[in-house]
């Protein structure tokens, strides 16, 4: 079989399978009077680069009755053009597919993301520039220097900072959503989480924390993050912005909070922990 562009035999499936085919951050999804689904169909629905097989565990992601689950295969690709969506399909922003699909499609989805994001930059040697190929499902080795990759991920930190009954809430200066979120940063080589945390908070804010605690943690998949969740009280300082990271930071109360961020975020889920955990004050 020849190469294809991404140096990997492209790998379909001899009968329907799912297919989570992207457009840049797009995905395409079917839909009906029922719902959103993922397609599923022996040949993508669109000219897709070759396929990559995902493994994942998802009950029902169409309609109609429940498929034999466990014998039908993941695929993953993405289109070279942008493609009009055929009948009965459209391309919607992965973010977005959350609260169509629900929490475990889109984590199946999120992952099929970040493996077709990482094969796309991940095509030559950074060693010996000679084309990668495919060694395991996670990973790419190359045929010259024997050289392994496999998907990086970056790690990041967001922390809830609580102080007396109110919150830290800022607004990053590139971000044009409508919603405060909460302090947050790449955690930087050499770097403990912790660490992290406490350099950010001080960088961007000005603001020392004391009694870090872990929370938890989400896959980011924009395109291959992993934000890592702690929760705070206020230690000492007066807020001082880093201009080029924050246009906006204060301490909100409780009962006077501004819009927050959609459920889909780890930064949602912990301003909710907060608001239902009165311990946490
Ligand atoms: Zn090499």
């Amino acid at each position: 079989m020849p190469d294809t562009p991404h140096n990997r035999p492209d790998r379909r499936p001899s009968e329907a399978a799912y297919w989570f085919l992207f457009d840049r951050d797009r995905l395409l999804l079917r839909h009906n009077t029922d719902g959103w689904y993922i397609p599923l169909a022996a040949e993508p629905p669109v000219e897709a680069a070759a396929a990559m097989e995902i493994t994942g565990q998802v009950a029902r992601t169409t309609p109609g009755p429940e498929p034999a689950s466990n014998t039908i295969r993941y695929f993953a690709s993405s289109v070279e053009v942008p493609q009009a969506a055929p009948a009965g399909m459209e391309w919607v922003a992965l973010r977005a597919s959350y609260d169509l699909l629900g929490e475990r499609v889109y984590a199946l989805a999120g992952k099929a993301f970040e493996l077709v994001h990482w094969e796309r930059n991940s095509r030559f040697c950074p060693a010996c520039g000679t084309g990668m190929e495919p060694h395991s499902e996670i990973s790419r080795r190359c045929p010259t220097c024997g050289k392994e990759l496999f998907p990086a991920i970056s790690p990041a930190i967001i922390v809830l900072i609580c102080k007396g009954d109110s919150i830290l809430l800022a607004r990053t200066c590139y971000s044009r959503s409508p919603f405060m979120g909460l302090v947050a940063g790449f955690l930087e080589t050499g770097e403990s989480l912790e660490a992290c945390v406490h350099r950010e908070v001080f960088e961007e804010t000005g603001l020392q924390i004391r009694n870090l605690r872990y929370f938890g943690n989400q896959p980011w998949p924009y395109p291959s993050g992993l934000m890592v969740g702690f929760i705070a009280d206020y230690a000492a300082g007066e807020i001082r912005l880093q201009k080029e990271e924050l246009s906006e930071a204060a301490f909100f109360d409780r009962n006077r909070l501004p819009p927050l961020p959609p459920p889909l975020s780890l930064a949602r889920r912990m301003i909710d922990w907060w608001l239902d955990c009165p311990s946490s004050r």
